[in-house]
């Protein structure tokens, strides 16, 4: 088995200025983080809003750059992989598809885009790859010359999905993709990621703060907390058995809530189960 992506004890912290001359804030967002993805695999990362999951991807994405820790992705450190190969490894999805697509260019042109830039492909071979994964994802050709004004947020997703494909990447990772998303759209989205991982052998990095979307989706779950990955396992594992208290809680806020009982809170759950006089 190919471990795609590892992720080792990667940590970062944000400098936040509060004044010309006192020192900055820290803010920890990830702590420690060790996580790996095996080719054909779904790992989604949960946590609650906060938690350091956009931020663990965007490392992944070399779009920040972990303070302490290693990525590797296909065996060798994600920094020492030029622009071009690791476009055709690791491709994003994000959660707003609207400001990740340039408005001022047409579907075709979004989706060509990346492939343009690799090179190596006529303008003609580039236009029909286009096209069959317009039809791929989803899409009515009808609206291959429109612009993403004219499209509704779930045809925008899948133009964003169709461009993240189009150098046939071997790792996906999706930043809450569908969280921006009408319930129905959701579910259709998500099926479409499951026949895309089939079709096109993909691995996905799958970050949601839904435990209703990973469970559709996820072969594992890593949970976040406060920047730490405080519990991993099997989907069906964690569903029966949740480990971590903060999992249960995460897990207690999926099921209806109990007529006149209060929601369980991190705090109350943590005081269930620490040991008194012991810090979360
Ligand atoms: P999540 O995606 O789980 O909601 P994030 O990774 O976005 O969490 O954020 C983790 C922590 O880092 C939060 O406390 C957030 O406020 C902080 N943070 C995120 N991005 C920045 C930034 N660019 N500058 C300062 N702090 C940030
Ligand atoms: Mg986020």
């Amino acid at each position: 088995m190919t471990r795609l992506l590892d992720i080792q004890n990667v940590s970062l912290a944000f400098r936040q200025r509060t004044g010309l001359f006192s020192p900055p804030n820290l803010i920890p967002a990830v702590r420690s983080a060790s996580l790996h993805v095996d080719a054909g695999e779904v790992v989604a990362v949960v946590g609650e809003s906060g938690s350091g999951k956009s931020t663990l991807a965007k490392m992944v994405l070399r779009l920040l750059t972990p303070d302490t820790g290693t990525i590797a992705i296909d065996g060798k450190p994600a920094q020492s992989l030029g622009p071009r190969e690791f476009a055709r490894l690791v491709q994003p999805v994000f959660q707003d598809p609207y400001s990740s697509i340039n408005p001022k260019r047409t579907l075709a042109e979004i989706i060509q885009t990346p492939l343009k830039i690799a090179g190596g492909v006529s303008a003609r071979e580039c236009e029909e790859r286009a096209r069959d994964l317009f039809e791929r994802v989803g899409l009515p050709m009808r609206l291959f010359h429109s612009y993403p004004n004219q499209i509704s947020g779930g045809q925008r997703q899948r133009v964003a999905i169709a461009r993240a494909l189009i150098l046939r990447p071997k790792l996906l990772v999706c930043d809450e993709p569908t969280s921006a998303l009408d319930v129905s759209v959701q579910a259709q989205i998500l099926e479409l990621f499951n026949e895309l991982k089939q079709d096109f052998g993909l691995t996905y990095l799958f970050i949601s703060h839904n435990l209703a979307v990973v469970e559709r989706i996820a072969d594992r779950i890593a949970v976040m907390y406060r920047g730490e990955i405080v519990e991993q396992g099997a989907t069906d594992a964690f569903f029966a058995a949740p480990t971590h208290p903060y999992s249960k809680m995460l897990l207690s806020s999926v099921l209806p809530p109990i007529p006149g009982r209060p929601l369980p809170t991190v705090s109350r759950v943590f005081e269930l189960n620490t040991p008194r006089g012991s810090q979360p």
